[in-house]
C-alpha cells in the first residue's frame, strides 16, 4: 500500500508539511497527499475546477486542496534546463536606466511625444542611424539613458502585465491641456496605480492659444494625483510635443522619480529578459525585440525564449545598428530564434543550444496539455479558500456601473464591508459597458469584475471567458454587497466540526491479506461505525487520520461495535499498528 504523505514522520493536524511541484497530475497529487484521486477530484469541483486524473493542474490550485487538508504547503523550486544562475548580490549590481511607458487619452499626442522625445535625445553613438521602430528606444541626457516603451498606452502595459512581464518602471501620463482630464487618462491613472507604476504627468499641447493649466492640474487633483507645487507628490511638466518644447525638463523629471526607485541589475551574468514585440522577416526568418532585464546579452549566446529557442546570430539597436552586447533595461532586435515568441515572454540564456531546445519543447508540451502557469485568474467563491492557502491579501475588484452616479454609494459599501484577513481594494471604477481593457486589468492584478446595471462588450465577454476572469453581475447593492462579504469572509463554505463517536484500544496486531494489518481492539467508549472517520493515536500525538476499511468481529462485517466488545479493524492506509494504540472514531458535522 502507498505510504501517504500525511503519515511521513508527521504528527497532528497543522504541523504536517508537503513540497508541491509547479505542476502536477491530479493522480500524482492524490498520491502525495495520501488520499484517493475521487477525492481529489471532488475537492478540486468545490473549487470550481473541473479536472480528470490523468489531468494537469498548477500549483496554486494544488495548494488550495492541500491547504484545506491541513498541509502547510510549499512550492518546489523547479530546476528548468535554461537556469544560468545570476547572482543579485548588492555587490554585484549596477545602476540601471528606468524603462517607461507612456500612457494618456486618444489623440493627447502620446506618439507625437514619444516621436519628439526620440528626435531630440538619440543616443551618441546612434546619431545618423536610420530610426528603426522595433518597439523600444532609449534616449540619453546629460550623460544617463531612459528607455521608452514605443507602443503607448495603457492597454499594451496592462497586457505585458498579465502576461506576468513587469517591465515598466515609470509612466508618463499626457493630457492635452486643451481638452483636460478624460476618462482614458482616469483609466491610464488607475492601471499604472494597480501596477504600483509611479506616474509623471506631461501637460502637453501648451503651444495653444489660451490654455490654462490650472484647471487641468485641479482636475488632475480630483482624480488623486495632486502636483507638487500644490503640495503633492505628483511631477508635472508642461510640453509642447509639436513644438518640441519641455522635453529635457520632461526627461530630467523622469529620472528623479527614477532615482527615488534605486533601479539596479547585475550587468556582469548571463543575460534574462522579456520580449517587446516580435515577428516574422521575409529575409532575416525570426526577429524578436527584447528588453535584457539581468545580465548582458551577446551575439552567440544560446537561449530560450517562451516556446521558442535558438542562439543569436545578430543583434540590432533602434537605429538599425549591429551590436555586440545589450546590458540590463538595453532593447535590442534579435535574430536566430527557431521561430517568432509572443510580446511579453521571457528571454532566458541557457547552459547550451541543447539545454534551450529541451526547455522549449517541454513548454510547448506543457502547453498542448493546457497546463496554464503564470496568472491565475480569481473566481470570487474562491477568494476565501484562497485566503486561508495564504495565496491572496487582497481582494481586487473593477466596478463599472451604469452611470455615474452609482459609483460612490456602491463604492461606500464596499469599503465598509469588513474583511479581517484581506484588504478589499477598488483598483478601478467607471461608468459604461465593461471593456476589455477592463478584462485584461483584472487578470493582471488578479482582480474580480463588479458589473452594476451593466454588460461586458462583445470582445469583453469573448475574453473573459478565455481567460477565466470572474465578471459578477448585479442589479441591486445589497446583493452585490452580500456577495462581496461572503467571499472574504467564507460563509459561502460549510465549517465543518468532528464529533468523537467512540474511542478503542489496540490490543493486538494480526495481518489481514497480503500487505494490511489488522488491529483487534476493545472498544473503551461509544461505538465504533464502519463509516465512520478514524485517527489513530500513540501517545497523544495523531500518527494517523484516514477512514476504515472493515470493521469485523470473529468473522464476519459488521456495521456497528458497541463499548466493550472486542473487534478487529482495517484502517486505510494504515499497519503500523502497536499494542497500547488509541483508535478513536469521529464523523464532520456541518455547523453554522
Ligand atoms: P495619441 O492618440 O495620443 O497618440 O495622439 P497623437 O500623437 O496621434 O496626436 C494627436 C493629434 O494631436 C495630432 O494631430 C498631433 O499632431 C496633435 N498634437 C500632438 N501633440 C501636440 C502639441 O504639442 N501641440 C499641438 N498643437 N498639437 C499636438
Amino acid at each position: 500500500m502507498a505510504k501517504s504523505a500525511a503519515s511521513q514522520g508527521s504528527s497532528s493536524k497543522g504541523e504536517r508539511k508537503i513540497e508541491l511541484p509547479a505542476t502536477m497530475t491530479v493522480k500524482h497529487l492524490a498520491e502525495m497527499l495520501g488520499i484517493s484521486g475521487v477525492e481529489v477530484i471532488k475537492q478540486l469541483m468545490q473549487n470550481g475546477v473541473m479536472a480528470g486524473i490523468n489531468q494537469s493542474i498548477d500549483y496554486d490550485t494544488a495548494a488550495i486542496i492541500a491547504s484545506d487538508m491541513g498541509f502547510e504547503v510549499t512550492e518546489k523550486a523547479e530546476a528548468e534546463a535554461e537556469a544560468v544562475a545570476c547572482e543579485e548580490d548588492e555587490g554585484d549590481l549596477q545602476p540601471r536606466p528606468p524603462v517607461v511607458t507612456v500612457m494618456g487619452h486618444i489623440d493627447h499626442g502620446k506618439t507625437k511625444l514619444l516621436d519628439a522625445i526620440r528626435q531630440t535625445n538619440v543616443v551618441a553613438s546612434e546619431a545618423g542611424g536610420i530610426t528603426q521602430h522595433i518597439g523600444a528606444y532609449q534616449v540619453e541626457t546629460h550623460g544617463r539613458k531612459i528607455t521608452f516603451l514605443d507602443t503607448p498606452g495603457h492597454e499594451a502595459f496592462t497586457a505585458m502585465r498579465a502576461r506576468g512581464a513587469k517591465v515598466t518602471d515609470v509612466a508618463v501620463l499626457v493630457v492635452a491641456v486643451d481638452d483636460g482630464v478624460m476618462p482614458q487618462t482616469l483609466e491610464a491613472v488607475d492601471h499604472a496605480k494597480a501596477a504600483s507604476v509611479p506616474i509623471v504627468v506631461a501637460l502637453n499641447k501648451i503651444d495653444k492659444p489660451g490654455v490654462n493649466l490650472d484647471r487641468v492640474k485641479q482636475q488632475l487633483a480630483e482624480s488623486g494625483l495632486v502636483v507638487e507645487e500644490w503640495g503633492g507628490n505628483t511631477v508635472c511638466v508642461p510640453v509642447s510635443a509639436k513644438q518640441k518644447k519641455g522635453i529635457t525638463d520632461l526627461l530630467e523629471s523622469i529620472l528623479v522619480v527614477a532615482e527615488m526607485l534605486e533601479l539596479k541589475a547585475n550587468p556582469d551574468c548571463a543575460a534574462s529578459g522579456v520580449v517587446i514585440e516580435a515577428g516574422l522577416d521575409k529575409t532575416k526568418g525570426p526577429m524578436a525585440t527584447v528588453l535584457v532585464e539581468r545580465g548582458t546579452l551577446r551575439p552567440g549566446d544560446p537561449l530560450v525564449v517562451g516556446e521558442t529557442w535558438g542562439k543569436v546570430k545578430a543583434m540590432f539597436n533602434d537605429a538599425g545598428k549591429r551590436v555586440k552586447k545589450a546590458e540590463p533595461a538595453t532593447p535590442v532586435k534579435i535574430m536566430g530564434l527557431s521561430g517568432a515568441p509572443q510580446a511579453g515572454d521571457t528571454l532566458v540564456v541557457a547552459a547550451s543550444e541543447r539545454d534551450a531546445r529541451m526547455t522549449a519543447e517541454k513548454r510547448q508540451l506543457e502547453r498542448q496539455q493546457k497546463i496554464v502557469r503564470p496568472v491565475r485568474p480569481v473566481k470570487l467563491d474562491d477568494v476565501y479558500a484562497q485566503i486561508r492557502a495564504g495565496q491572496a491579501k487582497e481582494l481586487n475588484l473593477i466596478l463599472k456601473t451604469d452611470v455615474q452616479g452609482s459609483i460612490e454609494p456602491i463604492r461606500d459599501s464596499i469599503e465598509r464591508v469588513e474583511a479581517d484577513e484581506i484588504k478589499v481594494r477598488i483598483i478601478h471604477t467607471g461608468s459604461g459597458n465593461i471593456t476589455e481593457g477592463d478584462v485584461l486589468l483584472a487578470l493582471a492584478s488578479k482582480g474580480v469584475i463588479i458589473g452594476f446595471h451593466t454588460t461586458p462588450t462583445v470582445g469583453a465577454q469573448r475574453m473573459a471567458e478565455a481567460e477565466g476572469v470572474d465578471i459578477r453581475f448585479y442589479d441591486i447593492i445589497y446583493n452585490l454587497i452580500e456577495d462581496i462579504e461572503r467571499a472574504v469572509k467564507g460563509l459561502k463554505e460549510p465549517k465543518y466540526a468532528e464529533v468523537t463517536e467512540g474511542r478503542a484500544e489496540v490490543r493486538a496486531v494480526f495481518s489481514a491479506g497480503k500487505k494490511d494489518k489488522a488491529a483487534g481492539l476493545m472498544v473503551t467508549e461509544g461505538k465504533l461505525r464502519r463509516d465512520s472517520m478514524v485517527k489513530v493515536i500513540r501517545k497523544g500525538q495523531v500518527i494517523h487520520q484516514s477512514k476504515i476499511v472493515s470493521l469485523r468481529r470473529f468473522k464476519d462485517d459488521v456495521k456497528e461495535v458497541a463499548t466493550g466488545t472486542e473487534c478487529g479493524l482495517v484502517v486505510d492506509g494504515f499497519a503500523a499498528f502497536e499494542p497500547g494504540d488509541i483508535i478513536e472514531v469521529y464523523r464532520r458535522e456541518k455547523v453554522g
